[in-house]
């Protein structure tokens, strides 16, 4: 299953079978990523760690697989070191052996490996994400720079309630929550939603509620979700944008909520998920309710949280606010 997940996701980024093929490495099928144009494709399908032992005996046939740790398989920067018998080591790993070589088990000691050092400065790669379409090319110490901001990175799962690992880009994401977390799909740019809860006092478990939209040809997933602000109860809804913060300030939306000649609205620009769901709630970027207001619209005897939140997104011609850094929303 992860075999196929990968296959398709590569394909659709116009990665020739042929090259996926020559990528898979044929002591370890887990280990997909040795080719240096294909690398670490292996995150789409899960962040299963692959297996860390590399039989030695295997000649590395290219300076990219020099550079790649034998025990993490990710790319070694300075300081790389070695052992007494010259097997290579990352420093992240170095830390982690207890003075043991994880290869050969003799004492790892305190040796740079100057002369891989040397080679890896000398390189030029393409950005990791090259198989996702990014067409950079970068010294081999800048690229890890230019990769954590790259465009073509794949996005981290959207979905709240759980820690979920899986990344990929946008229309993978959407079938991944639609399929993996069973999470409701809606088509157009308005909505009216009701949240019901039977046990609105039990703020502590706090509850997430995820619904995708799709519309404009994108895809925003609506967050509601009950938490502590401070000593308060409180309710919250807002929208992320699938994808990147730029394209998100071409958007906005409105949250609405109320009842009893009562109405809270609340009106803004949804945040790209590339900002974690948790760092917008902190920010308080969306619609809050406090829990006395949120059992006042419900009606009824207070026991039952019955909200109905409507709304409306909407592409803005030209977002006055695009480029401004609002306080408290950036860091
Ligand atoms: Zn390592
Ligand atoms: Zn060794
Ligand atoms: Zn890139
Ligand atoms: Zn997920």
């Amino acid at each position: 299953m992860e075999i196929d997940n990968i296959e398709c996701v590569s394909s659709s980024d116009g990665v020739e079978d042929e090259e996926i093929q020559s990528s898979v490495s044929s002591h370890n099928p887990s280990v997909m990523h040795h080719h240096p144009h294909a690398p670490h494709l292996h995150q789409y399908a899960s962040s299963k760690p692959h297996s860390n032992i590399v039989p030695s005996g295997i000649a590395p046939t290219s300076v990219h697989e020099l550079l790649e740790c034998p025990v993490c398989t990710n790319s070694m920067y300075p300081p790389i070191h070695q052992c007494h018998n010259g097997h290579t080591l990352c420093s992240t790993c170095k830390t982690r052996v207890h003075n043991r070589c994880p290869t050969c088990r003799q004492e790892l000691g305190d040796i740079r490996c100057l002369a891989l050092e040397k080679v890896a400065e000398s390189l030029e790669l393409p950005c990791k994400y090259y198989s996702l379409g990014c067409p950079e090319i970068f010294p081999y110490y800048s690229k890890l720079k230019h990769e954590a901001l790259c465009n073509f990175r794949p996005y981290n799962c959207p979905y709240a309630g759980s820690e979920c690992s899986v990344t990929g880009d946008i229309p993978y994401l959407v079938a991944h929550l639609r399929d993996d977390h069973k999470v409701d799909m809606h088509t157009g740019c308005t909505f009216n939603h009701r949240y019901v809860k039977s046990n609105p006092r039990e703020v502590e478990n706090a509850t997430w509620m995820l619904t995708v939209f799709h519309c404009f040809g994108q895809y925003f997933c609506l967050h509601f979700e009950a938490f502590q602000l401070g000593m308060a109860p409180v309710y919250m809804a807002f929208l992320r944008f699938m994808g990147d913060e730029n394209e998100a300030r071409n958007y906005s939306y409105s949250l609405e909520v109320g009842a009893n000649g009562r109405k809270l609205i609340w009106e803004g620009t949804p945040r790209s998920i590339r900002d974690s769901h948790r760092k917008v709630r902190d920010s308080h970027d969306g619609l809050i309710i406090q829990r006395n207001m949120a059992l006042f619209f419900s009606g009824g005897d207070r026991k039952e949280l019955k909200l109905r939140v409507t709304g409306r997104i909407w592409k803005e011609q030209q977002n006055p606010d695009a480029g401004v850094c609002i306080p408290n929303l950036c860091s």
